[in-house]
């Protein structure tokens, strides 16, 4: 059980990198374990696709400018370290839309940040043998 705590809305710098600059944004804020979402303009991306069969992430570069029409996530613990997990949608010129997990590598035109901090127990991640990634502990 969580509760809503801090909210952090936040531009973040141009040239940076997305996911990074989430993540340094929690970590400077003491955030362990909220929710993320975003919106803004990157110049390049770097999105990636989890192949399940092959237990591996499949990363590709889309290397035009693009709008964030969504960017949502989530904070938590990944060896002890905050890790942010987010996946992007992007859209062209034309509209046209790709997405998948935000991988470092999609660099910020310009981007707002809303963070939500939880407070409860911290949530962690650890190696989860079905699936290969690495998920949300279950608790008691
Ligand atoms: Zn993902």
């Amino acid at each position: 059980m969580y509760e809503s705590g801090r909210i952090i809305i936040r531009r973040l710098p141009h040239n940076g990198d997305l996911v990074n600059e989430i993540t340094e944004l929690a970590r400077r804020e003491g955030i362990t374990t909220g929710t993320v979402s975003a919106i803004g303009a990157v110049k390049r991306a770097r999105i990636g696709y989890y192949d399940q069969d092959a237990r591996l992430y499949r990363e590709r570069d889309l290397e035009e400018p693009r709008e964030i029409c969504s960017c949502l996530g989530n904070i938590s613990l990944k060896e002890g370290e905050v890790f942010v997990h987010a996946h992007v949608v992007l859209a062209d010129g034309e509209g046209k839309t790709a997405g998948g997990h935000l991988c470092p590598g999609t660099i910020i035109f310009a981007a707002e940040c809303r963070i939500e901090e939880l407070r409860g127990c911290p949530l962690e991640r650890g190696y989860d043998d079905e699936t290969g990634l690495a998920l949300w502990v279950e608790r008691e």
